[in-house]
């Protein structure tokens, strides 16, 4: 049986985040990757040079041809740049919800500032997201800061993630993982937070120092999506993903005058 997973992101000419880690995580765990390119980004290991959306034909024709002969069990979505791109995403999901004889898991990870610092989208596309794509959306994977942005919600430290997530659920997604490795809130430890409104988990691990993180959104994102393709609860993939997240971490390493990317073991 086939496990189909596509990533609907953008491209990383540094190869550390986006299509190319998206791709390396599903090939690591064993999902059969394909992807639908929204846009191309120039950049290196110090910052984004250039972000270019593919044409609006381009990215309904890569859905099109997916969806006719390839229809996916998990759908991953990652950087979204184009207002139009979003409108079209949404309607289109919600025809494979309708239409498809297994509905697709889909997963959206937020991506409008690179770990760079950099702006990736255009700047009125939050709004769209949160009226049109979040309904179409099984889970979430925001950091603090994105969860700010389409919440209106800011996380305290040591006060409970879960107001923030019943908004996030109210607004139409399924549940909601907040990842809080960006983000000090308890010292030394990674906390991330999930739930679906009637079930909780929360995970800790070791905040690794020193590492190399860019791309930690996209490959635990495309984890989660490979493990839920592969038919493991929702909880057990959350655990499974954050040690595949926490492995490359600690492999993780520069190749240029910046910072560096998670390891894929290949
Ligand atoms: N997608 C693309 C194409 C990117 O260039 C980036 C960051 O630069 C991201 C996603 C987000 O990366 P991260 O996984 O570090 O959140």
């Amino acid at each position: 049986m086939n496990n189909i997973v596509w990533t609907i992101a953008g491209s990383d000419s540094s190869a550390g985040a986006g299509i190319q880690a998206d791709l390396c995580t599903f090939h690591d765990l064993g999902a059969d990757g394909c992807s639908v390119i929204t846009a191309v980004t120039a950049q290196n290991s110090q910052a984004v040079q250039l972000v270019e959306s593919v044409s609006e034909k381009m990215f309904i024709q890569q859905l099109t041809s997916l969806a006719e002969d390839m229809p996916a069990k998990v759908i991953k979505i990652g950087l979204l740049a184009s207002v139009e791109h979003v409108k079209i995403l949404a309607q289109q999901l919600a025809l494979y919800k309708q239409t498809w004889s297994r509905k697709p898991f889909v997963i959206y990870d937020p991506v409008s500032v690179a770990s760079t610092g950099d702006e990736m989208a255009e700047e009125s596309i939050n709004e769209v997201i949160k009226t049109q794509l979040l309904p179409q959306i099984d889970l979430l994977t925001p950091n603090a800061n994105e969860v700010l942005t389409l919440s209106g919600h800011a996380l305290i430290s040591g006060e409970s993630f879960k107001p923030a997530v019943d908004k996030l659920i109210s607004m139409g997604c399924g549940s909601v993982l907040i990842k809080g490795g960006h983000f000090e809130l308890v010292d030394d430890i990674a906390l991330d937070y999930w739930s679906n409104g009637k079930r909780e988990i929360a995970l800790t691990s070791p905040r690794l120092d020193n590492v190399h993180t860019h791309g930690t959104g996209c490959t635990l994102a495309s984890a989660i999506a490979t493990t839920m393709a592969l038919d493991y609860f929702i909880e057990d993939a959350l655990v499974i993903a954050k040690a595949y997240l926490n492995q490359g971490l600690k492999a993780s390493k520069a190749l240029g005058a910046g910072e560096g990317s998670v390891a894929h073991c290949g």
